[in-house]
Order: structure tokens, then sequence, then C-alpha cells
């Protein structure tokens, strides 16, 4: 029998019983792997070691007070590794393939899937890493496709209540023509100082402006962007930024609402016109904030003047997280049922 404090669970790793994998050689998939180890054998040589040939998705599986294990939207991830292996040039993961891997790692672990009501999830993380070896500067001839899962509580120790943020320019996420698109764990690399720093001034998370202009807001850290202002919800359009599953289904869920959905550049002065902002993934689905400072000139924008969360950005997350665990109806077809 496990032992876990549902209650008390963080965004972090719990060692669980399996994970699942299966590796792509002489051109082709081989068979899905079911493994009792936390550890990969990888050759020194590996692409993903030096050349950074490695893509991840995030997804997860709530339980119903029905006692049913719902997915959400994991197609849309089987399609995004897509991309991202198409952007780096690994061998693509076939949907079919993320499906028998997710249904196997979640039907194995059932016992770290969170109870009803503890507000916890089971975070699911896919990996796909070059693990053929090469020297020359080229891509690997094999891979290695991992899906492992955690039981995670919220991703902000604040849960769903205001976190404040900072705008910086001394760093980038990533470039225009880059590969902030895809979900590479370069990118992250690339983000850790900064967000190491907001961290340690006392900021949840870092705003990275657009690298080019430094104009117009990109997104926070490992979270897209959204503002609330006149009837509209409104989020950056950007090249450079990863397509959240969770930004899609807000905007989804916003124009239900009656709001407007705009995708255009923000600038830096409309910030001062927004009612509500917040950052959104799957991790927290939102994190209000309440603060944004400019690490630069020192202004600060300010939201959620009472201490909570605004009442738009509130509905959006009730509404969403409900879907997600079954109290309100999924009239999207967003939700898979793991039986
Ligand atoms: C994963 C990720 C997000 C959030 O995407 P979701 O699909 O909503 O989880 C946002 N920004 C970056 C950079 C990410 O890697």
């Amino acid at each position: 029998m496990i032992n876990i404090d549902w209650k008390k669970l963080v965004f972090g790793y719990t060692k669980t019983n399996y994970n699942v994998r299966c590796y792509y050689r002489d051109g082709k998939w081989g068979s899905l792997e079911l493994s009792s180890s936390e550890t990969i054998n990888i050759h020194i040589a590996a692409t993903a070691l030096h050349y950074g040939q490695e893509a991840f998705e995030g997804l997860k599986a709530f339980m119903g007070k029905d006692g049913k294990v719902r997915v959400f939207r994991w197609e849309e991830n089987a399609k995004r590794l897509h991309r991202s292996a198409e952007g780096i040039l690994m061998a693509p993961v076939p949907e079919e393939l993320f499906q028998k891997a997710l249904f196997k790692v979640i039907k194995h672990n059932k016992d770290f899937i969170p109870p009803y009501g503890s507000g916890a999830s089971l975070y699911i993380r896919p990996l796909l890493i070059g693990s053929g070896a090469q020297v020359g500067v080229k891509p690997a001839n094999e891979y290695l496709f991992v899906m492992f899962v955690t039981p995670v509580g919220p991703y902000f120790k604040e849960g769903f209540n205001p976190v404040d943020i900072q705008i910086v320019r001394d760093f980038d996420r990533a470039a225009p023509l880059g590969t902030g698109h895809l979900k590479v764990g370069g990118n992250y690399a690339a983000s850790l100082r900064a967000g190491v720093r907001a961290h340690d001034e006392g900021f949840a998370s870092a705003l990275f402006l657009d690298a080019k202009t430094k104009t117009y807001i990109d997104e926070a850290g490992p979270a897209n962007f959204f503002g609330i202002a006149n009837g509209k919800y409104i989020t950056p359009d950007s090249t450079s930024i990863l397509p959240s599953i969770t930004n899609m289904s807000l905007q989804t869920l916003a124009t239900e609402m009656g709001l407007h959905v705009e995708k255009r550049h923000i600038t830096l002065e409309e910030l001062a016109q927004f009612e509500e902002v917040g950052a959104c993934g799957t991790a927290a689905v939102i994190s209000p904030i309440k603060k944004i400072l400019d690490r630069d000139s020192n202004r600060v924008f300010e939201y959620c003047k009472d201490g909570k969360a605004g009442p738009i950005s509130t509905k959006l997350y009730q509404t969403l997280q409900g879907i997600q665990f079954g109290d309100i109806e999924d009239k999207y077809n967003w939700i898979t049922f793991v039986d």
C-alpha cells in the first residue's frame, strides 16, 4: 500500500510503480515496454546529451467523484509532441503509440492517482530523446520515448492565489525564428537564469518580452499570458511562444462566457488597461497575477486590489477544473476516460 498525504503534495517528483518506454531503431518503433526502473541507460554520445535533441510534454489525469479517471485533451499533446519532433528532426511518435503508452502508464499506476476532492492530480510526462550516438552535428538514428507519471499538488504554493511576476529584458527565452514554439528542453535551459533570479527576488516567474523589439509580451516562463479588458480575453500572438493547450481551452470557455477573444501583440502600455491578468498552463491551470514589476524601469502594474483573483479568471479556472474533474459537462469532448 502506498502512503501519500494527498493534501500536502507539491508540484514535484514522487516515485511510482511503473513507467513505459519504446525505442526507435532501424527506422521503426519497437514494442512498448513496462519498466519499474527510474533510470535509463544512455550512450555517452547520444544527441540528446550533446545537441539538445529532446522534447517533452505535460498533461494530467484526474479522478472524478464517480471514480472514473479522466485525461484532458491528450490528442493535443500527442500532436504537439509530433510538431516538436519534426521541428528538431527527431523520429515522431505516432498518435497510436502515444495513446497506448498513456493508457498503459496510467493503468499500472492507479494507486497513485490522487482521490477526488484532494485538489491533486496525476501529472504525465512524455519524453522523446535522441538516444543514438553522433559526434558530428547531425540528428540521431535512434530515439527513446518514455512516459512516466507522478502525483502532483498545485504548481505554485499559493494555489489559486495571486502571484507577482517581473518583466525581464536582459534575458530572452527564445528567438523569433528559433524553437520557442516547440516544447524542447533547450528553451528551458535558456530560461533558467531569469526564472531562478525572479524567484530569488521574490517573484513567482519572469515575464519575457519579444526578443527582437522588447515591445510586446511573450510569455511568463513556462506559462502563457492573458489579460482581460472590456469584455475581451487577450493573449499574445508570437512566433516564439509555446501554444498552450490550457490557453486554447480558456479561449473556448471565454467565448462561451460571452467574452471576445483576441490573439494579437500586447504592448507594455496595455498592461495598465487590463482589469485582470494571468498565466496559464497545465501545471497551475491559471495563476492569477496581482503585480507585474518592470525590473528595469521599476514601473509597477497592479491587479487584484482586494487580494483575490478577479471574477473572470476565477470563473474560467473553476469551469476548466470542473470539466477536468468531471463536475461540469464536457461539451467539447476534451475528456478521455481511462478504464
Ligand atoms: C508547456 C508550456 C506551456 C503551457 O502549455 P499547456 O499545454 O497549457 O500545459 C506554456 N509555455 C511553455 C514555454 C511551455 O513549455
